[in-house]
C-alpha cells in the first residue's frame, strides 16, 4: 500500500489495491468488449490427444468466457479431460466435441490451476460422473473469500453463462507429488510445478505420445498474465518443462506448439524480462511509473493484450521484487 500511495492518488491507490486482490483469473480482467463467440472444433494433437483451443481476448459474455484451452485424450475405456473451460455452457460443448471423436465416457478431469477460465465448467464434467484430479494447494484458494468474491463478480460480468447455479468443485482426488494415472493402457504422468504460475500448478505429459498439457506455465501468441504469480519459480518450471522431451506442446491459452523450445522461450524470456527491469527499480525505490516509462517494451509490444496486461504485470512484479529486496 505504501508503494501505492507513492505511486497514485489514494483512491487510485484504494482501487487498484482492490483489483490487485481479486485478480485471479489468467488474463487480470473481465471487460465489455465487443468479441464474437467463438467456434469451438476439437483438433488433434497426437495419437491419443485432442484439444480445443480459446480466444486470445479477455473474459466477456459476448465471449463466454472462452478464452482457454482444454484438451483430451481418447483412451479404449474412457476419456481424460485437461481443464474445464470458463463456464458449464462450453464445458457442455466440450463433451459434445468428444462425442464426435468417441463414445467412451469422461473418466477423469484434471485440473491444472483454479483460475476461472479453467474450472467454472468443472461442475457439468462431476454431473457427468468424472472423477476431479487436482493439487492440494488449490484447497485454500478454493476456500478462500477471494474465491467466493470471483464467483459472485462473474455472475454479473459474464451472465448469463455464470449464474447462480455456477458453483466452485473441489477435487476427488487431491495430489502432492508426481503422480502416474494410466487409463486404458495411456500413462499421464501428472507433475506438480508449482507455485509458479498458481500454488496450484500442474502439468501432465504423455510420454506414449511424446505430449505435454502445459497448462497455463505456456502462453503462447499473447501477453501472460503474471497477476499473483512467482515469476522466479515460474522461469524455473519452464525449465523444468524443458527437459520433458515433448514433441508437440499444448499451452494453456494460444495454439499447439511444435516446437516447444522455442515457443516455451517466449513466455520465458517475457518473465525474465518484467524481472530485468522491474527488479532494480523495486530495490532502489525508483517510481514504478517512471520505471516502467524508461522500460524497453518493443519485443513484446506488439504480442495480443499486451495493452491491458502488461502494465499490471509489470506492477505485479514491480511488488513482488520489493517483497523479494526485504
Ligand atoms: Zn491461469
Amino acid at each position: 500500500m505504501r508503494t501505492l500511495q507513492r505511486l497514485f492518488p489514494r483512491t487510485v491507490a484504494i482501487a487498484l489495491t482492490y483489483l490487485v486482490t481479486i485478480f485471479t483469473n489468467c488474463t487480470g480482467v473481465v471487460q465489455a468488449a465487443s468479441d464474437v463467440p467463438a467456434a469451438m472444433a476439437a483438433q488433434q494433437v497426437s495419437a491419443h490427444v485432442w484439444y480445443v483451443e480459446g480466444l486470445s481476448a479477455l473474459g466477456t459474455s459476448a465471449n463466454q468466457n472462452f478464452i482457454s484451452n482444454a484438451a483430451f485424450v481418447v483412451t479404449r475405456v474412457g476419456v481424460v479431460v485437461i481443464d474445464a473451460l470458463g463456464s458449464p455452457a462450453l464445458a457442455e460443448r466440450l463433451m459434445a466435441e468428444i462425442r464426435k471423436v468417441t463414445n467412451q465416457p469422461v473418466t477423469h478431469v484434471i485440473v491444472t490451476h483454479y483460475h476461472a477460465d479453467h474450472v467454472y465448467g468443472l461442475q457439468a464434467f462431476k454431473d457427468a460422473g468424472a472423477r476431479i484430479v487436482a493439487h492440494s494447494a488449490a484447497k485454500q484458494y478454493l476456500e478462500s473469500e477471494i474465491a467466493l468474491r470471483r464467483l459472485q463478480d462473474s455472475r454479473q460480468t459474464l451472465a448469463p453463462w455464470i449464474d447462480e447455479k455456477t458453483r466452485l468443485v473441489a477435487a476427488d482426488q487431491w495430489i502432492d507429488g508426481p503422480t502416474a494415472l494410466t487409463v486404458g493402457g495411456v500413462r499421464f504422468d501428472i507433475r506438480p510445478v508449482g507455485p509458479a504460475h498458481t500454488p496450484e500448478d500442474l502439468v501432465v505429459y504423455l510420454p506414449q505420445d511424446k505430449a505435454l498439457l502445459a497448462g497455463d506455465l505456456v502462453f503462447r501468441r499473447r501477453i501472460p498474465f503474471v497477476g499473483q504469480a512467482d515469476s522466479g519459480r515460474w522461469i524455473e518450471a519452464l525449465d523444468a518443462l524443458l527437459r520433458f522431451d515433448a514433441s508437440v506442446v499444448v499451452p494453456g491459452h494460444g495454439p499447439l506448439s511444435t516446437t516447444p523450445r522455442a515457443d516455451m522461450q517466449l513466455t520465458r524470456d517475457y518473465l525474465s524480462h518484467l524481472r530485468k527491469v522491474m527488479g532494480p527499480a523495486a530495490r532502489n525505490l525508483e517510481p514504478f511509473d517512471e520505471a516502467y516509462l524508461a522500460a524497453d517494451w518493443s519485443r513484446f509490444e506488439s504480442l495480443p493484450l499486451f495493452g491491458v496486461a502488461n502494465r499490471m504485470n509489470a506492477y505485479n512484479t514491480y511488488l513482488l521484487m520489493e517483497r523479494e529486496a526485504r
